[in-house]
């Protein structure tokens, strides 16, 4: 686990800024967003730094980050019988990422629409 001084996830991770955790493991931790935009609103993040999706599918050492990710989803969602949901990752600026370290919101709890503007 590589973590990085200046990065708000990894304060985060390392408990340096408090975060309303959900999930932990060895590899991924998962934590109420501080702003979220559905009664469920998680960010699942990888427990090393790595700035964004397009270096997380760069090698397989990085890629194998976004399978533990999908498996921690997966157990949340049976754990709090979350039936319908939505993962969402940013990636650059034009497309809203905020904090350069990965991580894919999981929204659920209302109906949902599609387009650009429908989560916003
Ligand atoms: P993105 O815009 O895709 O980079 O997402 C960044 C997300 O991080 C936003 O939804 C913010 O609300 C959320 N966020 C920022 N700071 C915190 C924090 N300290 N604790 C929890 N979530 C945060
Ligand atoms: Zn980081």
């Amino acid at each position: 686990m590589a973590l990085d001084k200046d990065c708000l996830f990894c304060k985060i991770i390392a408990g340096e800024i408090p975060s309303t955790k959900v999930y932990e493991d060895e590899y991924v931790y998962a934590f109420k967003d501080i702003e979220p935009i559905a009664p469920v609103h998680y960010l699942f993040v990888p427990k090393t730094h790595i700035c964004c999706a397009k270096k997380l599918g760069s090698d397989a050492d990085h890629s194998m980050y976004a399978a533990k990710v999908f498996e921690a989803i997966s157990k949340v969602a049976a754990d709090e019988k979350i039936e319908s949901f939505r993962v969402i990752n940013n990636c650059g600026e034009d497309a809203g990422q905020s904090v350069m370290h990965v991580h894919f919101h999981m929204v659920a709890g209302r109906k949902m629409g599609w387009g650009e503007q429908s989560l916003g």
